[in-house]
């Protein structure tokens, strides 16, 4: 089975979220759970956390098909310790939000060195940081989002993922999303079925289907290997259409929130179609 959605605009509470993923007949959907450019956000109230819960339960979307994301200013490999405290702090608040609304996911940019530490020092501050965030919380996976490799963000590399999975504890609440987009741009070929098949063949050996919990399916409008984090709809970049009817049509793609962040949200209905009619 697969599970397939947009990133959907919270606007108006987390549950309305879900309303809009179920008019995009998508059967998974991303979603902000406070807003994702604020450090501070006012706690759940019962009522949201009540309204969220019934809203999924009414549209059939259960905790594996939802793919929050957090806050864009979290810098979980912060070179300098006060900083790097706050975005700690500020994760574990975005983990137990998660938890609160039955989630059991959360989706993340693994963080960037600034140039005042080294690959390895910062991947390692990484690992540190989902350490921590998961002994505070319960049931919910640090789920680490592959990057383009943009300024100093780590995360480009496989090596990088499997070097902060490497550095965390509990290996059963930690997971991998790769964005096709950033792939691309950090230098992994997905424009044909053949270059699909030795880029994920790369990313078994490296990391490890087994530790992949979702996907986002963009194309790009950056070129390939530019590490350049600009998306495009479906077919209308420089990857084209090859990955995602290569993804709808693998089994190693079953069961997790595939989820579009593509640049043109009037399409998102179409391409959710489209991309369901790969699969049949
Ligand atoms: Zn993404
Ligand atoms: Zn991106």
């Amino acid at each position: 089975m697969k599970y397939v959605g947009a990133h959907v605009s919270a606007a108006g509470g987390v549950d309305q979220a879900v309303i809009r993923a179920h008019e995009l007949k998508a059967t998974a959907f991303a979603l902000f759970t406070k807003n994702q450019r604020q450090w501070q956000a006012a706690p759940l109230s019962d009522t949201v956390i009540a309204q969220f819960k019934a809203a999924c339960q009414q549209y059939g979307y259960q905790a594996g098909q939802i793919l929050p994301h957090d806050s864009y200013l979290i810098n979980l490999g912060h070179p300098d310790s006060d900083a790097l405290e706050k975005s700690r702090s500020a994760f574990i608040d975005e983990m137990a939000r998660c938890q609160q609304l039955g989630l059991s996911l959360l989706n993340f940019h693994p963080g960037s060195h600034l140039k005042q530490i080294d690959e390895r020092d910062c991947l390692a501050r990484i690992a540190e940081s989902i350490n921590i965030a998961l002994d505070a919380t319960q049931g919910v996976t640090a789920v680490i989002e592959n990057t383009a490799g943009q300024g100093t963000n780590l995360g480009f590399r496989f090596e990088h993922l499997a070097a902060i999975i490497d550095g965390v504890e509990d290996k059963t609440r930690v997971g991998v999303c790769i964005d096709t987009c950033h792939a691309f741009a950090g230098g992994y070929d997905l424009r044909t079925d053949a270059a699909c098949d030795d880029t994920f063949a790369e990313f078994e050996r490296t990391v490890g289907f087994d530790y992949l919990r979702a996907m986002h399916l963009n194309d790009a409008k950056s070129a390939f290997n530019s590490r350049v984090d600009r998306h495009h709809s479906l077919g209308e970049g420089n990857i084209g259409h090859a990955p995602f009817r290569y993804i709808m049509r693998d089994p190693r793609f079953d069961g997790i929130p595939l989820i579009l962040e593509t640049v043109n949200p009037d399409i998102w209905a179409d391409e959710i179609a489209w991309l369901k009619a790969q699969a049949a």
